[in-house]
């Protein structure tokens, strides 16, 4: 940041994603700008949420005003709107970090995905929130004033931009706690300088606000509107989740979430409930219809609110949710616990322990809801969250099994990637005698799909799911069946299709293994410390030959995603499977000069084929033009 000096104030600059932010904001969000009101007005009430939490420990942050309030006022010669807060406020510290940079993580990387086009980029705008920047839609200037609660009168500061590249600060008197902005507002923006305008714009999306949002009355009189000295509180003023459901429209519900949830799209569904018994709460919790930018960061937040009683407690409430439930939104509030509770408390809660699971049953039945009644919104569900909620098969053993029926899986009953099935659309479809869930792992769609391992199933039409995501090695090492069918990988251990094979192939079988017992064990020699076996195989039908892990070895593909992550994996080696049908297979019979290479290109393409990479490219391809040179001559 870059900064001048005149007395105390100061010229920064703004962090390079701001600048970025605000031109986007600024021309994507013009057709929706009255949302800059219930971005500030929603800043303004968590401020004022947080003053009264704090001053439960500390009384005198209230400056013995102690009612929290946000004003609207207007000015029509100055053309300025301005909304007053008596909340928390900010020092001088905090207004140039809040106000100037975007402290997330993930940011860097999420801003050096933009196209340029806005059209696209605009689309990104709602993976990332609006926020306070939503003030330069209407104003070409901003200025903010603020004294945090309980600093002596001089430790107000000011800022103020014009949305540029940069923003001034200094240390000002200000009187009054809390946060005062002020938006200049642009040309063309002189019809939100209206009583009856602003009040229905408040009305409209900030009408949950728990704190009273003021204005002065206005009268007719003369043939003019006349404001008076007269307070009106504009909104309902009372804690959305605390009213009775039938009593709240769908709108409400939407905003509210927009609130709670920092985003500026509605959302894909919400579940509204009053719990009681041994613990009493109330949750209203809301899936998001977008994952935001920074899911996958390690300190992403989890998005619930706590609240005690109606008393705001904290944010980003962790223990409220499962990680893997780290995209739901909303507001819990409890009845039982205490207003002192900390972080540290809610840890070892048992009461918490049991609104967790409380709340996880709930977002789970949602979801179920939705999958059965309504897959298409199901389906959008799965393409933003599923990889995250693919982590609850591992995290969440309790409801292990209800995870699992709402996966959404790659398979080869389907085409691309985009078309999944579900397990329970799989048992549907299971080839008589087939008492096997059948799936491959493999790090990408396509390596999947075109494994050699497939190619017995495909011949049989017996399905396999696929699985690529990075999380799926670690679903199906903790998912061993799925009503009462056993999940087996198709490329681990022996394959045994049970009743799939009748009797003829299993002699056929029995048969070939002996017929090759001598070729097995050449290669085998000439193989040495690179297999554990040489076994002939019928998973083959195309290829000649492919590799599969032992029963109890880890898959060599999360062997490779374990040292891709920089981690130890256990060697294991893998077995070498050949078909005994392929030319290549039988020409092996009669090769003597050249077998060592002939077995060696076998094993390096198997290792190709299923994603592996080669210990010694460079002799491979040596090799491989060798044997073609020779063919070739001969
Ligand atoms: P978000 O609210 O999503 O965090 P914003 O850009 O709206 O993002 O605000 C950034 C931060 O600035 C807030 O998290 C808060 O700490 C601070 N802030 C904004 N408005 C106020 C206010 N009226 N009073 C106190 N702090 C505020």
């Amino acid at each position: 940041m870059s900064n001048t000096a005149t007395n105390n104030r100061e010229t920064m600059g703004f962090q390079a994603e701001v600048k970025q932010l605000l031109q986007l904001m600024i021309h994507s969000l013009y057709s929706n700008r009255e949302i800059f009101l219930r971005e500030l007005i929603s800043n303004a009430a968590d401020a004022s949420d947080k003053l009264r939490f704090e001053a439960l420990h500390n009384d005198s942050l209230f400056e013995n005003d102690s009612e929290l309030n946000i004003r609207i006022s207007y000015d029509k010669t100055a053309k300025t709107l301005t909304i007053t807060d008596k909340g928390i406020g900010m020092s001088r510290d905090e207004v140039i970090n809040n106000l100037g940079t975007i402290a997330k993580s993930g940011t860097r990387e999420f801003f050096s995905r933009l196209s340029g086009d806005q059209q696209k980029d605009a689309n990104l705008i709602g993976q990332f929130g609006v926020g306070f920047y939503s003030a330069f839609i209407v104003a070409d200037k901003v200025t903010v004033t603020s004294r945090r609660a309980g600093e002596k009168s001089d430790q107000g500061v000011r800022w103020e931009s014009d949305g540029g590249g940069e923003f001034a600060i200094e240390m000002i008197e200000k009187a009054a706690r809390g946060t005062e902005i002020v938006l200049h507002l642009r040309e063309g923006q002189d019809d939100l300088l209206s009583g009856q305008k602003i009040r229905s714009i408040i009305r409209k999306y900030s009408d949950h606000i728990v704190q009273p949002i003021l204005m002065k009355k206005e009268e007719w009189k003369d043939g003019t509107q006349q404001i008076l000295e007269e307070d009106e509180t504009v909104n309902q003023a009372f804690a959305l989740w605390a009213r009775a459901k039938n009593e709240i429209s769908e709108d409400e519900y939407k905003e509210f979430y927009k609130h709670v949830g920092h985003d500026y799209q509605d959302p894909l569904a919400w579940t509204h409930a009053r719990v009681e018994g041994k613990q009493e709460y109330t949750q209203l919790l809301y899936i998001p219809s977008r994952a935001p930018f920074d899911m996958w960061e390690r300190d992403a937040i989890h998005g619930v609110k706590l609240y005690v009683r109606r008393v705001f407690i904290m944010d980003d409430a962790e223990q409220l949710m499962p990680r893997y439930m780290r995209f739901v939104r909303g507001v819990v509030d409890s009845s039982d616990l205490p207003l002192n509770v900390s972080r540290e408390i809610l840890q070892e809660s048992k009461d918490i322990e049991a609104i967790r699971s409380g709340c996880t049953k709930k977002v789970l039945g949602l979801l179920e809801d939705m999958a059965k009644n309504d897959a298409e919104k199901y389906t959008k569900f799965w393409g933003e969250f599923g990889r995250v909620l693919k982590e609850g098969v591992g995290e969440d053993i309790v409801n292990k099994d209800k995870i699992a029926g709402l996966l959404r899986l790659a398979s080869t009953h389907a085409d691309t990637s985009d078309e999944t099935v579900s397990m329970a659309d799989y048992i549907g479809r299971m080839k008589e005698g087939q008492d096997k869930i059948y799936y491959i792992t493999a790090d990408s769609f396509n390596a999947a799909k075109n494994s050699p391992h497939l190619e017995v199933f495909r011949k049989k039409g017996i399905e396999v799911l696929l699985f690529s995501d990075r999380v799926d090695e670690w679903l199906v090492s903790n998912l061993f069946e799925f009503q009462g069918k056993a999940l087996v990988s198709v490329a681990k251990g022996g394959l045994d299709l049970g009743k799939l094979e009748d009797e003829t192939e299993k002699k056929e079988q029995e048969t070939v293994a002996t017929e090759f017992k001598d070729l097995i064990d050449k290669i085998s020699s000439s193989l040495g410390e690179r297999v554990k076996e040489v076994r002939v195989t019928h998973r083959l039908t195309d290829s000649p030959a492919c590799l599969v892990a032992d029963e109890h070895d880890m898959s060599a593909n999360l062997a490779r995603l374990l040292k891709s992550a920089g981690q130890k994996a256990p060697t294991s080696k893998p077995i070498l499977e050949i078909n005994p049908k392929h030319p290549v297979v039988l020409r092996l019979k009669i090769e003597e000069k050249r077998f060592d290479d002939w077995v060696s290109v076998l094993f390096d393409q198997a290792l190709l084929a299923e994603g592996g990479q080669l210990d010694d490219p460079a002799s491979f391809v040596k090799r491989v033009n060798q044997l073609m040179l020779e063919m070739h001559s001969n």
